[in-house]
């Protein structure tokens, strides 16, 4: 039987773009209707390069951007019929689209709930005006909460908001009030990013400027036990560094497929990444570049690389660490090596950060806060630095989007 596989669809347009995001996008919403051609070409391009994908069910469908919920229904509607031109999507597929607040209506949201989403992932960020305006966001505190009133509507039982903590100058005050905001609307799932200043972004100039003085990383630790605390304390259990689920039907199957390092994903869209049989590859990150590419009848793909063994420990360590754990018997299947004998993973569970249960090495809530240093430990230990097949991929599924 064909292994279930995943897909991810980049939609490279934003209304307006905030200050802190480097993920790719454009602010030029006309050319969105030829994207979509070019969208759809791009998959019978992949699907005629690659037959072995055809047939495959789809277990997870994740739009992500960029702006997905810009896309009209009739836009979806095309995307999805061409996805089920290749692939069956299985009966209890998590079919996922990330939303701005400031984009949407009910009978916006009705038509995708129609055409088979099943679960929304609202932007929100913070519930500040202040905060808001500071990232730029196009919506304000009161469009977020009628966005996710207008989600429950129009028929959804999956719905996930995104905030950012660790603003420059952020007030525990502030945060706690956002966190309050937050739980009151009782969403089934919180992802909960500490921002982030990417090079290239204009915050990031604003800092080089010295206009913008970055948190202290003890203040953001700070900060970030109060998300702990509060959105535990709310019913959600932490079940990765910036996720957050009220049940576990309720976390994010994509992404957690994206953690477990070892399933495959197809990739669609100008930035998007995709990992098929043990070969990460990336496509070019400029919608004119795509374009042109995808005229030629050439696949968008700027790189791809086979990883090593030594590649793949790296991923493994990285991604399963900070989610649901290390399963210790494949790690050692895989790589010979019995995490449990490393002097430093012992250090870390007498210091209460790793705790082994149930066949997994996982991070203790303390751990979760020092999880980057751990694997950097485990990883220095080997003398083999992450490469830039993990950093991009680390970068395009922890930020916030939407
Ligand atoms: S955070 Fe979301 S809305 Fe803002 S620029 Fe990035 S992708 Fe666009």
């Amino acid at each position: 039987m064909m292994p279930p596989l995943s897909v991810y669809l980049h939609i490279p347009f934003c209304e307006r773009k905030c200050i802190y995001c480097d993920f790719y996008s454009i602010e030029n919403l006309a050319l969105r209707e030829d994207f979509v051609d070019l969208l759809l070409a791009e998959i019978d391009l992949k699907l005629r390069s690659n037959p072995a994908l055809e047939g495959r069910a789809l277990q997870t469908i994740f739009f992500g951007g960029g702006t997905p919920s810009l896309l009209t229904p009739q836009e979806l509607e095309r995307i999805i019929g061409k996805l089920q031109q290749y692939f069956s999507i299985a009966a209890d597929c998590e079919f996922t689209l990330e939303c701005n607040p400031g984009t949407v209506s009910l009978d916006k949201l009705k038509a995708y709930r129609s055409l088979g989403v099943n679960r929304l992932s609202f932007g929100v960020q913070s519930f500040d005006a202040r905060e808001l305006e500071f990232l730029g966001r196009i919506h304000d505190a009161k469009q977020a909460k009628e966005a996710i009133a207008l989600a429950r509507q129009a028929g959804f039982d999956n719905v996930s908001l995104d905030l950012i903590f660790a603003l420059p100058d952020q007030e525990e005050s502030v945060l706690r009030r956002t966190l309050d905001e937050a739980i009151k609307l009782e969403t089934d799932h919180i992802s909960a990013y500490n921002l982030i200043v990417e090079r290239g972004t204009p915050l990031y100039r604003l800092v080089q400027l010295g206009k913008v003085i970055e948190l202290d990383a003890d203040r953001a630790a700070a900060l970030f036990d109060i998300v702990q605390d509060r959105l535990s304390e709310a019913g959600f259990a932490q079940y990765e560094i910036s996720n957050y689920a009220k049940s576990s039907e309720k976390r994010a199957k994509h992404n957690l497929v994206y953690w477990d390092g070892h399933k495959d994903y197809v990739s669609f869209g100008p930035s998007a990444h995709e990992f098929i049989d043990g070969v990460r590859a990336w496509n070019i990150s400029s919608l004119e570049e795509y374009s042109k590419m995808i005229r030629a009848g050439k696949l968008p793909i700027i790189n791809s690389e086979r990883l090593t063994p030594e590649d793949r420990r790296t991923e493994i360590l990285y991604l399963q660490l900070r989610s649901t754990g290390i399963r210790l018997k494949d790690f050692e299947s895989d790589f010979s090596e019995d995490l449990l004998k490393n002097q430093d993973v012992q250090w870390f569970m007498e210091d209460g950060m790793l705790v082994s249960e149930e066949g997994l090495l996982k991070l203790t809530q303390k751990g979760y806060r020092f999880c980057d240093g751990i694997v950097t430990r485990l990883l220095r230990e080997r003398e083999h630095t992450p490469t830039e097949i993990v950093l991009p991929l680390l970068q395009r599924q922890y930020g916030a989007a939407a």
